[in-house]
């Protein structure tokens, strides 16, 4: 297990290099263990491990809020129309390249970037 220092706000990791770990080191630590140098950076001395448990506890005690609208019948049905959907073949490497929502009027013609090659050319919606 490792951390992703990208995915950590600054604050903890600053946090962790004032106590005094490199950010090789903070790299190297499991979650828990960051979070308990965290607790113990903001004074919540050897509290880490109970707080970080109960998180967790708390965590898995939560009902997805979808399903308690539903049971609740908080939400409508709502209904579903047909769309139409415009595809091209990119012109550069033939892949099927999706045409935006917004784009794929009929008749239009604009500029589309093929997703696999990332070249433009211009098509015409039939
Ligand atoms: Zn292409």
């Amino acid at each position: 297990m490792a951390l992703d220092l990208q995915a950590l706000p600054y604050e903890f990791i600053n946090d962790l290099k004032e106590r005094g770990h490199s950010e090789e080191d903070i790299s190297k630590m499991t979650p828990e263990r960051a979070f308990t140098e965290y607790c113990n950076w903001q004074g919540l001395i050897n509290w880490g491990d109970s707080l970080w448990l109960a998180v967790h506890k708390f965590k898995n005690a939560n009902m997805n809020e979808e399903f308690v609208a539903i049971s609740n019948n908080l939400v409508q049905e709502v209904k579903a129309y047909q769309v139409t959907i415009y595809e091209c073949e990119c012109p550069f490497c033939e892949a099927n390249v999706r045409v935006a929502d917004d784009d794929g009027l009929s008749e239009a013609s604009f500029e589309q970037k093929c997703t696999e090659c990332g070249k433009a050319f211009p098509v015409r919606c039939e």
